[in-house]
């Protein structure tokens, strides 16, 4: 998956520097899929490169986005440092400390993701996973009900988990 920095903008109302990334193919078999996933830095000026981590942040959220069922067009903020985090919470009014991991603007068809702490390798893998199917259960609802998303997006899990064990099933000999 090729993700291609296009162009340096500014965020409308959020002051931000937002590298506009866009996947050539990248969402590939929805032939319509017109969706982006912009990167927000605190720590990038205009003109400069997009972070070495917040790239690696963007190929692993797209990886855990194909997944799923998403919609054909929608925007993705990844917002790759906890500053900036902290910073997204306080401008939609929440406390700085919330604990949230994504938020879903479901009028705006965007969703912001806490890239620090969701897509680094390891232990959060799985949780940025869990995180992408949460908010994609909203979107595929068009509902903010939390109980009702968290069961599509377990349902989700529970396939795609169903799927992988019929396809290595012939190899695996224990539980
Ligand atoms: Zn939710």
């Amino acid at each position: 998956m090729v993700f291609e920095a296009l162009r340096v903008k500014r965020t409308v109302g959020l002051g931000w520097i937002a590298l506009l990334l866009l996947a050539p193919g990248g969402f590939a078999q929805a032939g319509g899929d017109r969706s982006d996933i912009r990167i927000v830095s605190s720590f990038v000026a205009a003109g400069e490169p997009v972070p070495a981590n917040c790239r690696e942040q963007a190929h692993t959220f797209a990886e855990s986005l194909v997944r799923y069922p998403r919609p054909a067009s929608w925007h993705w903020v990844l917002v790759c440092d906890e500053a900036g985090w902290g910073r997204f919470l306080r401008l939609s009014g929440r406390d700085g400390q919330d604990s949230i991991y994504a938020s879903t603007d479901l009028a705006a068809r965007t969703t912001y993701l806490r890239g620090a702490r969701l897509a680094t390798p390891g232990d959060f893998g799985a949780e940025l996973d869990r995180v992408v199917a949460h908010e994609l259960a909203h979107i595929r609802l068009n509902s903010r009900d939390e109980p009702s998303a968290e069961a599509l997006a377990r349902l989700w899990s529970r396939e795609r988990e169903e799927r992988q064990r019929a396809s290595t099933g012939s190899e695996n000999t224990g539980n």
